[in-house]
């Protein structure tokens, strides 16, 4: 028996965010990553008796903009709590967070499945809470604490259990980390901790309306691992219940270098944590004209950004779901398109297919290659701009801009500077690319002889030799040309 058929999965994820604000959610010292251990603290993060917090305004403005990118319901008097636990890495005791009444509820977020159906999946609540420390175990005999991130802002997202496979839930922290990253709230990198996942799994008999127990996976710290760690806690349920036993409501915590998911504890219930409304903290008030302050504000989300791509752009819907998968690459596509639209005076639409065809390939390949981001790469949407302009006038062949790419990116200068000091102007002057094509053809009688007796693909050969002769630098037209008729007289005495 296939289990796979039988069974079906139930996935909820709770996704934690750390924001890009500069200063702690409830006092100003700075969210820096990676400062020296404990520099960045005070009396307030430290939780010392008798001070108090004091709201960063720049959390409910974060929140905001991804609750109304989600399609939340915006409460308009949101409340913080204390959630109670004890933890050397956690001074206070307790951690801010919210709990009866957070200040986004019910949103949806549209993932795309591979079969290119769109699913939606709903969101219970989105919720402003702060971060703990970081107790280090593996530096000193001794456990060492760094509470820097006491205090960090966060919000937590939490979906229905709407989820019903492992690469759903790879799609949806996907696209959460698109969303976060166009909103500028948060960097999206997991491997840094700031995009965290921990997944609800249950299984269930394939047309059952129940839901099974759940186990809480914890600990999954990249995109490929949460995939991975699913997929083994699924397929550990399912034997489970087929070997007759039942599953434990449990915390388990995803080991990548063993593969397996380790039980941590017997999960919490929330009434373990004691939650009560924070005594220091004012409700939070939104009122409608902050709501539309921020909604007019949002940036432009990667789903309507890939249907212009497709529709004012022309281009094919791969090309538009590669270029908006990430916003610095979409950014970098817009403005290097529109430098070229500027440089030749064309439409943007006329363009798009040829600036995209260098992005997808070269640029996200060196991207890729060299693990950079966008903004540290070397050639900037303008150079390339420039140099797909100079391919365009015939200045340089395909051949010749491949080369001039991987020189842009090691020399500053402008493209055409590249190109006249290294000398790798295309040749189209016909005396000199005749001369090569009349050299090729009498040093290869053969090849003649059977392009003559109707061996079409002999004429590929033909031209590569010329090519070769030029050094890459013959115009590929003009050659091609020149090979043909002369070839057409020789058949024609
Ligand atoms: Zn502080």
């Amino acid at each position: 028996m296939n289990p796979d058929t039988h069974f079906e999965p139930v996935i909820g994820l709770e996704v934690h965010a750390q924001l890009l604000t500069a200063s702690k959610a409830f006092c100003s010292c700075s969210t820096e990553f990676g400062s020296e251990p404990n520099s960045n603290v005070c009396p307030v993060c430290l939780g010392m008796p008798g001070t108090l917090p004091v709201l960063n305004v720049n959390l409910v403005e974060f929140i905001l903009r991804m609750g109304l990118a989600t399609e939340c319901n915006i409460t308009t008097r949101s409340v913080f709590a204390r959630k109670n636990y004890f933890y050397p890495d956690l001074p206070k005791g307790y951690q801010i967070s919210q709990f009866e009444l957070p200040i986004c509820t019910g949103g949806r977020v549209n993932i795309i499945l591979d079969d290119g159906n769109t699913k939606s999946i709903g969101l219970t609540r989105i919720h402003m809470e702060e971060d703990a420390g970081k107790s280090i175990h593996d530096v000193d005999v001794d456990t060492l604490v760094d509470v820097n991130r006491c205090g960090v802002p966060l919000i937590e997202i939490v979906s229905e259990p709407d989820l019903r496979s492992p690469r759903e839930a790879y799609l949806f922290l996907t696209k959460i980390k698109q969303l976060v990253t166009y909103l500028g709230i948060c960097d999206g990198n997991m491997e840094e901790g700031s995009l965290r996942c921990d997944a609800n799994v249950s299984v269930r008999k394939k047309g059952e309306t129940k839901f099974g127990t759940k186990t809480e996976v914890k600990n999954m710290n990249s995109f490929r691992y949460v995939e991975r760690a699913l997929e083994y806690e699924i397929n550990r349920q399912i034997q489970l219940i087929i070997d007759g036993g039942t599953v434990r409501q449990e915390t388990l915590l995803w080991d990548a270098n063993l593969g397996v998911a380790l039980a941590m504890r017997s999960k919490e219930e929330a009434h373990d944590y004691r939650y009560f409304p924070d005594p220091d903290l004012v409700p939070v008030l939104v009122d409608e004209k902050w709501i539309q302050r921020v909604r007019s504000g949002l940036p432009e989300l990667p789903t309507p950004r890939r249907d212009r791509f497709v529709s004012s752009l022309g281009l094919p819907p791969y090309d538009a779901d590669v270029l908006t998968a990430e916003k610095e690459i979409a950014d970098y596509f817009e403005a290097a398109l529109a430098d070229l639209a500027k440089r030749t005076g064309k439409e943007t639409r006329d363009l798009a297919k040829q600036v995209s065809n260098w992005v997808m390939t070269d640029v996200l390949r060196v991207i890729s290659e060299k693990k950079l981001t966008m903004d540290a790469f070397p050639i900037t949407p303008s150079r390339l701009a420039g140099m797909i302009r100079l391919i365009m006038d015939g200045t340089i062949s395909g051949t010749i801009a491949k080369e001039l790419f991987e020189q842009m990116l090691t020399l500053d200068d402008d493209p055409a500077e590249i190109v006249r000091s290294r000398g790798l102007v295309q040749v189209s002057d016909t005396g000199i690319l005749e001369k090569a094509v009349d050299e090729i053809l009498s040093a290869s009688p053969e090849q003649v002889a059977k392009y003559l007796g109707g061996n079409e693909k002999v004429f590929g050969f033909l031209v590569g030799e010329a090519m070769k002769k030029l050094k890459g630098k013959g115009n590929p037209r003009v050659i091609n040309d020149l090979l043909r008729s002369k070839l057409t007289a020789l058949r024609q005495p």
